[in-house]
């Protein structure tokens, strides 16, 4: 059997595939089994980061792995320990909790959020409010923070608590705030949504009003985090600080971590025996995160996101079949005439790797694809959009 028969036999259908098996790459350009060349706009979902196989990652990556891959949780850890640091650093952020994966980040924050509630407020003020089409994860706790019909099916019973609102209407938030409200959870770009970008003044004012109140912010950044959007995390772009930020995808580079970090007001609700993780703080992974970290601060870098992120944008706005783009850096959302999915399944036949969201196109490329690569990506799409529209 070759890859795809054993994947349609032996492998759960939770994904419809594209009809292709990825075998190597080399930053935003990838082969298949056949070799046939692709140009990746999609980075995995947001997750490769510096591209394929960045070289300076592989090295951090495998030194590690050839000098302590795992130790558990009852350990100190060099490579967690200066990871959160760091993040700490960069954010003004105080403490960090490991997880593998965007829905245990956010879980772990809905944790704390409660945690915190219970232990100041006692029992019963543990609601939380989140944004209709945000998306937050695909556990039972996630899916039901979810502010999406279609994800509450099959499952029952939800994990109770969640309430949602309408993203950037301020009054809906208010009326839906009670004394049982411990926490407003939300991406300032809702990405699966549809590349939703929240407006500055929306986001301030929902922040001091949760502020005066005692309400914890939560910001997703699990897709917009690690310079994605031009900044470091993209609530800096809004001048806010959430009380607690979860991040996954793009900070490990291509290897499974998720974590959530919380302020100073937080740094002490959670104590052993709260939350726990097996294979969280990975040495391995944390190596590739701190890699990650230490390319995306070096000077200009996430300047060249936000220019690279604009040069695409001009490009696609060029193209007769683009309706509008939706972007900050390099998170972009087209909107296009037809079918956004039927047109990405023929742009990876015609060699561009790119994905959906709704019933836009999504781009996510590697932060450090090229403008010769950018080129080539959009006369892929042109050519596609010609041939489909
Ligand atoms: C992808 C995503 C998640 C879920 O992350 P997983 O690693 O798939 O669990 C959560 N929130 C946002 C905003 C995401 O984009």
């Amino acid at each position: 059997m070759n890859t795809k028969e054993k994947d349609l036999k032996y492998i759960m259908h939770t994904y419809g595939r594209y009809d292709v098996a990825l075998a190597k790459g080399k930053g935003a350009v990838v082969y298949d089994e056949d070799g046939k060349r692709y140009i990746d706009v999609a980075s995995g979902i947001g997750v490769n980061s510096l591209g394929f196989c960045d070289d300076g990652w592989v090295k951090a990556v495998t030194e590690q792995a050839s000098t302590i891959q795992h130790m558990s949780n009852y350990f100190y850890c060099e490579q967690a320990s200066t990871l959160a640091e760091r993040l700490c650093t960069l954010t003004g952020l105080s403490k960090v909790c490991f997880g593998n994966s965007g829905a245990e980040a956010n879980e772990c924050a809905i944790k704390i959020a409660r945690k915190y509630s219970f232990d100041k407020y006692g029992e019963g003020r543990n609601e939380i409010i989140t944004l209709k089409n945000s998306f937050h994860g695909r556990t039972v706790t996630t899916l039901a923070a979810t502010g999406q019909d279609v994800f509450h099916n099959y499952f029952f019973p939800f994990t109770e608590g969640f309430k949602y609102v309408e993203a950037g209407d301020m009054d809906a938030l208010k009326n839906a705030v009670t004394d049982k409200t411990c926490a407003v959870m939300f991406e300032v770009i809702q990405g699966e949504g549809g590349v939703n970008i929240l407006d500055k003044a929306y986001v301030q004012e929902l922040v001091s009003y949760c502020q005066s109140r005692d309400i914890l912010v939560i910001i997703d950044e699990v897709q917009t985090g690690v310079g994605r959007t031009g900044n470091l995390f993209a609530h800096q772009n809004y001048e806010v600080l959430p009380d607690l930020m979860t991040v996954a995808k793009g900070i490990g580079g291509g290897l499974p971590i998720g974590l959530c970090m919380c302020g100073e007001k937080l740094k002490d609700v959670m104590s052993p025996s709260t939350h726990g993780t097996t294979f969280g703080a990975n040495p391995v992974v944390c190596a590739g995160a701190n890699y990650v970290l230490d390319r995306v601060t070096t000077d200009g870098f996430l300047d060249e996101v936000e220019q690279k992120g604009a040069y695409l944008e001009e490009k696609l706005l060029s193209l007769d079949s683009v309706k509008s783009v939706r972007r900050m850096g390099l998170m972009v959302g087209i909107e296009i005439e037809g079918n956004a999915h039927d047109i990405a399944v023929k742009c990876v036949e015609n060699g561009l790797i790119i994905i959906t969201a709704k019933n836009l196109l999504r781009m996510l490329p590697p932060l450090v694809i090229t403008n010769e690569e950018i080129d080539e990506a959009v006369q892929i799409l042109n050519k596609t959009l010609k041939e489909n529209t």
